[in-house]
């Protein structure tokens, strides 16, 4: 006998048909009224059965799959095979964007030469005979005010990785302000793969969400960094949005088409929120899941935002399982003056330092409150594997500690279908 997953939504199209969606596995199948009500009763054929099995839309027993969820942040942890760190080199930018979330720890600081040995020696301990690779983010900041230590840094643990057979890359979360040709030039040979740049939809919005400190805009060269160096490494493109000016994205994705920054060279585009309890936020720029908000005006600009980039071929992150990677042991953040964390956002919260470079990483188990999803009401949620919990920053700045969850049901009962069935339609085109 088996049972529909718990990690499944089942979406109606049409007069006889549905979609399923295993929110466990990111898979999809279209099955008429009659195959899901047999599936329902338990009176599915065998081959119907082994496949629906197979793409994990059925399971033998759903207190089993429960288990097997429970430990499924250990196995991802012992198959891992990558050491990835975000190394935050300096607090200092060029940008004086008003809602950096760096605030007021931003300053002329900047890793030391010590640290930098220091970052090297805590990669060559904490590799495992498991690794096969190790990857920085450098951060900032901006992290191109610090190019000649990404250079050190790389020069070093380049050596490193060939004697232990390891690979060595890295990208960078940038401004974009300083991604010329020449820079891509420079670090390429050393393991530079990508980056991740922020432009805040068309010129005269983005001039003023992120200016150069002298006050001047910064759009133009941006875009004239991104068209030199797009077809050279992966280029995501993120942007934040805010209620009043979301609307007018799509006119700035067709102007970067018309500058010839079309969707074959950019690796993905994703525009997300400035929003918080204070309306002046964003981590986005960190990494693309780390979002969760539910103000009714977000659920309308999201959808609307990713059916303008769809609709235009821009590529986009489909729906998969994702979690936060606080979670992960092979995943740590380093400050300049190289304090460990788990997450760019806690950087300078003593209560959220882990531990040092020179001294390693202390049980943070309680501090980053590891496995707050491993309760009855969040393994029975059909959007575990989508959400983990949610993110734990999130949580601490609307709710002022990271104890529960931040929890996403309200997000995707009103978006998944949409964007489950905005991958559908684009995927086949
Ligand atoms: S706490 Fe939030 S911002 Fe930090 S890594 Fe986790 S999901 Fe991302
Ligand atoms: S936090 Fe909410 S949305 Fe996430 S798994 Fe738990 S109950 Fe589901």
């Amino acid at each position: 006998m088996t049972e529909l997953s718990e990690y499944c939504k089942v979406y109606r199209i049409n007069d006889d048909r549905n979609v399923l969606y295993s929110t466990k596995n990111a898979a999809t199948v279209v099955l008429k009224d009659s195959v899901l009500d047999d599936l329902l009763n338990g009176n599915t054929s065998p081959d119907i059965e082994t496949s629906l099995g197979r793409l994990g839309f059925i399971v033998p027993g759903k207190e089993q799959e429960k288990k097997a969820m429970r430990d499924f942040m250990d196995s991802v942890d012992e198959l891992g095979n990558k050491l990835s760190l975000v190394v935050v080199l300096n607090l200092s930018c060029n940008l004086a964007c008003p809602y950096c979330f760096e605030g007021k720890a931003k300053g002329p600081y900047f890793m030391s030469e010590d640290a930098e040995n220091d970052l090297y020696d805590f990669a060559a301990r904490t590799v495992t005979d498991n690794h096969k690779e190790i990857s920085i983010t450098f951060y900032g900041g901006e992290p191109l005010l610090s190019i000649d230590t990404i250079i050190r840094i790389s020069e070093k643990i380049n050596g490193f990785a060939a004697e232990k057979g390891l690979r060595y890359s890295f990208g960078l979360v940038t401004n974009g302000t300083l991604l010329t040709g020449e820079v891509v030039r420079r670090l390429k040979p050393l393991g530079f793969q990508g980056a991740k740049v922020t432009l805040d939809g068309p010129r005269d919005i983005h001039n003023v969400s992120r200016p150069f400190r002298s006050g001047a805009g910064s759009f133009d060269v941006i875009v004239d960094n991104l068209r030199q160096v797009c077809s050279d490494i992966n280029i995501q493109v993120g942007g934040n949005y805010t209620c009043d000016n979301y609307t007018r994205f799509p006119e700035f994705l067709d102007y970067l088409i018309g500058e010839g920054l079309t969707p074959d060279l950019i690796k993905s585009l994703k525009f997300d929120p400035v929003v918080a309890a204070n309306k002046s936020f964003a981590l986005t720029d960190y990494a693309d899941w780390c979002m969760s908000i539910n103000e009714p005006w977000v659920l309308e600009a999201s959808v609307f935002l990713r059916q303008a980039v769809l609709e235009r071929g821009f590529k986009t992150p489909f729906v998969k399982p994702s979690l936060c990677v606080i979670e992960s042991k092979n995943h740590f953040v380093v400050n300049y003056n190289g304090d460990l964390y788990k997450c760019p956002g806690f950087i300078g919260r003593e209560d959220f330092r882990i531990g040092t470079l020179k001294d390693g990483a202390m049980n943070y188990r309680d501090i980053y409150s590891l496995d707050n999803w491993k309760n009855e009401e969040c393994l029975s949620c059909s959007y575990l594997p989508l959400c983990f919990g949610g993110c734990r920053y999130m949580r601490l700045i609307t709710k002022g500690d990271i104890a529960g969850v931040d929890c996403r049901r309200d997000y995707y009962d009103t978006t998944l279908r949409t964007f489950v069935l905005q991958d559908i339609e684009f995927r086949q085109r």
